[in-house]
Parts: structure tokens; C-alpha cells; sequence
């Protein structure tokens, strides 16, 4: 079950360095932990078997995948910080040591939320793969949570996941691990809400799975009318959290969800994503108003995706999703596939530009960022992980964290939050202490703002913005009410 060549299967292009050193790093791990025995009375070398391999999964570089193997060594096998530097070398340490490090942070309870997530962020912020090394260790324990003994600490993992993990997960646009992780959590932080969630789902499939199938072979064959090489179909079931969510927001009235099951469709380029929209629509009626065309303006965290709703025309409505190949690898993967996406760029020093059009959001302005940096010459390696830097991470006295870019005040803030919120900004606090709305704010700030109905935007504010969020809002308002 546990045999290396699974991961290597799983890995793109590997170099021959690439194979000896995770096999290496397998054959130390199964030796280190030799012995010991997970709390699922499983061998605890399984643990960092999956954990590996969920990196491989991701789509991380080679580095990342030997450090899953070796995640535990230090904690948990006999092996101490010189030996591990004198088998894998500084990098790999590196990782090892910083994974281990933020093992120690618990979470206990909604007090410290807050505290925990500024301080996972301190520490992560020398390299996003120790973060992502996490995340996958996270992965399993999540999945195996059954096995553990005690009833406390199941729930304390499930909570600590949604509410420290998923939220993470999400701002690296990791969407695939999301669901993992908010399905494997639900059950025991909110056992009737999720066994709810089941009952309604597993009613409503009983109809819904025959029109599916029906609806899934006419989408197949109509798509074939395009021309279009290489398209592919699929369609996936919503995650029990993400439906129980929406189920609250429409009077937990299932009929009324119409993305229960989601038909995707992935071609090669942006265009035939328009072509595959058109050709759905000549054949089914979409119903108005839930077209959604997240390519031309992506979500908040570089989701992309055309999403359109249509009747079936034997009283089902479905919702079907059409995007490019690699625009659907990054909304599985995240970030994680721009690591290994950039791997390789590196690799064969391609002059060209990484593909497609720039998206929005701040994995494309590191990206830019990082083509900079390469392209004046500094060694890359040591500063692309480090994206952290580049933006500041603030919190909403309820905990939820908004990521600025560097230099941005309170004015940005409110903004992100909402334009209603930034139009009516009349104060703002910072660390619960009364602060100047052009305050350049700081990682780890907690900001509040305070509104009236009076208060409204003035032109001065346009010089205390950072992002052309709050710019274009600002510039809006005061074009709206000119002369006022
Ligand atoms: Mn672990």
C-alpha cells in the first residue's frame, strides 16, 4: 500500500534528482518511524505516506513532497535537527523544522482564533510551501479523525479545520482541498446540521440522479457539434457543508439549489469556453439572470469559471460550469499549481510570459512580482515563496482575515469589506484604539470601522487608497453626487 512509486507516478516530468530524493526521503521516513502507531493503531509511517502524497496530489515541487515524508522525524521519530541537515540539506530542514513548529499551535476555542491565525501567519511567512506541507498533513488527520479515541479532540481538530484551515485554504484558492476538508469536518462539529444537510440531499438525488445521467449524455453529445478537440465533461455533487450553507440561505428549501450537481466542462481556450456557452444555450433554455462569467471578472480569490444555469427540459434545472483546462487546475490546486507551474517556467528558463491573460487577485500580482525579480537577476529560489511580505494580513473584530496589499489605510479596508461600509466610513480603530483614516495599516492589525449614515467619501480619500477597489468605488460615489 505504502510503495513510493505511487507518488512518483503522481509527480510531473520528475528529474532523476528529483526520483533519488524521495525515494530517499520514503526510505528514511519508514525507518524513523519504525515501531510507532498512529492513534488509528495504524503504522505511523502511513501518516507520512499520505501526507506526501497529497502533496504530490497538489501539484507541489519535489522539495515540498520530501518534506511531507519527513514532516514527522523530528517530533516523532528518534532523529534530531543535525542529522536530518546532514541527509537532505539546509532547504529541506528548513521546511521539516517549520511544519513542526506550527504543530504547536493549538486552537482553543473562538478566544484565541484570533491569535492563533496571526501567529500561523507569522510563522509561515518565510515560505508558502510550509504552509502547504500542513495543509496535507492536515488532509489526513482530517480523513482518519474517525480512528481518534477521544471525543474532545475529534471535535477540536474538526473545529480548528474550518475555522483556521478551510479559511486559508480558501485565500489560496485551493478549492478541491476546501471541500475535502469542510466534508470531513462537518460531521462532528454539527452532527444533526450535517445529518439535515444528508437527508434532504439523499431525498432530493432520488429524482435528480436519473435526469443526470439522461442530461449528462445529451451535454456530451451536443458538445461535439463544436469541433472543439479535447473537450472534457464531468460533473460533481456538492460538498454536504457547502449545501447545508446554502440550504440556510433559501429557507433550507432544497429545490431552490440548483448546483447540487454541477456539469463541467473544460476546454483548451478562452474562446471555446464562449463557443461551449453558446452552444449550451441554443440548446437549453438558461434561466435569466444566473449567468455568471467569473473569467471576465474572477472572484476575490482568482476563482474563474463561466457558470450558467439551465432548464433540462423535463423539469430539472442544472447548473453547468465551462472553463479552460489550466483555469480548472487552478481552482482545484491554488497556488499549488502555480509552484509547479513556475517550477518548471524556472526549469527551462522559457522567456515567454506564463500563458493566458493576467487574472485578478494578489497569487497573479506575486506572480508578476516574481517575473520582475527574476528578470533583474536576483537569484529566485530564496524569494519566491516569500509572498507573504507583500501583503499585509488584517483581521475584522469577528476574526475573518482581509488581505491589502502593502500601504493600504482603512479606507482600503472598509472597502474590501464592502462599498456600502466604505461609502458610509466615518472612523476608524485599529487594535481597538481611534485611528486617522490614512494609517498605513500592519499585519496583524485588528480594524474596525465605525459608520454613519451621514458620513460619505471626499475627494481626499482617493490619496489614501491603495487599491483600485476602493479608488474605483470612491470615484464612483463622487461622480454620482457631484455638485452635492
Ligand atoms: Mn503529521
Amino acid at each position: 500500500m505504502t510503495d513510493v512509486n505511487k507518488i512518483i507516478e503522481l509527480l510531473h516530468n520528475p528529474s532523476k534528482e528529483d526520483i533519488v530524493l524521495i525515494t530517499k526521503a520514503y526510505t528514511f521516513a519508514k525507518k524513523a518511524h519504525e515501531g510507532t502507531k498512529r492513534f488509528t493503531g495504524e503504522p505511523y509511517f502511513t501518516h507520512a505516506f499520505e501526507t506526501a502524497k497529497n502533496l504530490a496530489l497538489f501539484g507541489v515541487d519535489s522539495c515540498s513532497v520530501t518534506a511531507g515524508f519527513l514532516h514527522d522525524v523530528l517530533e516523532d521519530g528518534d532523529v534530531n535537527e543535525e542529522t536530518l541537515k546532514k541527509e537532505f540539506g539546509e532547504e529541506i530542514l528548513f521546511l521539516v523544522d517549520g511544519v513542526t513548529k506550527l504543530g504547536t499551535l493549538k486552537y482553543r476555542g473562538t478566544k484565541r482564533h484570533v491569535e492563533s491565525l496571526r501567529k500561523l501567519f507569522i510563522a509561515t511567512s518565510h515560505d508558502v510551501r510550509v504552509l502547504i506541507i500542513k495543509l496535507a498533513d492536515r488532509l489526513h488527520n482530517i480523513k482518519t479523525l474517525g480512528g481518534h479515541p477521544e471525543k474532545e479532540k475529534r471535535e477540536r481538530i474538526a473545529l480548528e479545520t474550518l475555522e483556521i484551515f478551510v479559511p486559508l485554504v480558501d485565500r489560496l484558492g485551493m478549492g478541491r482541498l476546501k471541500q475535502e476538508m469542510e466534508d470531513y469536518a462537518f460531521p462532528y462539529i454539527y452532527p444533526q446540521k450535517y445529518q439535515t444537510a444528508r437527508k434532504l440531499f439523499q431525498q432530493k438525488n432520488k429524482g435528480l440522479s436519473q435526469h443526470v445521467q439522461k442530461f449528462y449524455l445529451a451535454l456530451q453529445n451536443k458538445l461535439t457539434e463544436s469541433g472543439i478537440k479535447d473537450i472534457k465533461t464531468s460533473y460533481r455533487i456538492k460538498g454536504m457543508y457547502s449545501l447545508y450553507n446554502k440550504l440556510l440561505r433559501y429557507e433550507m428549501d432544497i429545490d431552490k439549489i440548483y448546483d447540487i450537481v454541477a456539469f463541467r466542462v473544460t476546454v483548451p481556450t478562452i474562446e471555446d469556453c464562449y463557443q461551449i456557452l453558446g452552444i449550451v444555450h441554443g440548446a437549453w433554455k438558461p434561466l435569466p439572470g444566473r449567468i455568471k462569467d467569473y473569467i471576465a471578472i474572477p472572484k476575490p480569490n482568482g476563482y474563474q469559471s463561466i457558470h450558467s444555469t439551465v432548464f433540462t427540459g423535463d423539469g430539472e434545472i442544472v447548473e453547468i460550469q465551462i472553463r479552460t483546462r489550466q483555469i480548472h487546475r487552478e481552482a482545484e490546486y491554488g497556488i499549488a499549481s502555480h509552484l509547479a507551474y513556475k517550477e518548471k517556467y524556472l526549469k527551462h528558463s522559457i522567456k515567454q510570459p506564463m500563458t493566458v491573460k493576467k487574472q485578478l487577485g494578489w497569487i497573479q500580482e506575486l506572480l508578476q512580482w516574481q517575473k520582475e525579480v527574476s528578470e533583474s537577476g536576483i537569484f529566485l529560489k530564496d524569494l519566491k515563496m516569500d509572498f507573504f511580505k507583500f501583503r499585509v494580513f488584517v483581521f475584522t473584530p469577528k476574526g475573518d482575515v482581509i488581505d491589502l496589499p502593502i500601504g493600504a489605510t482603512p479606507i482600503d479596508f472598509a472597502y474590501a469589506i464592502h462599498s456600502d461600509i466604505g461609502n458610509h466610513t466615518a472612523e476608524a480603530k485599529i487594535n481597538r484604539k481611534m485611528a486617522s483614516l490614512k494609517t498605513k495599516l500592519k499585519s496583524g492589525d485588528l480594524v474596525e470601522i465605525i459608520t454613519k449614515k451621514k458620513a460619505c467619501p471626499t475627494r481626499k480619500w482617493l490619496d489614501y487608497t491603495e487599491t483600485n477597489l476602493a479608488y474605483r468605488q470612491i470615484h464612483l460615489y463622487l461622480q454620482k453626487n457631484q455638485g452635492r
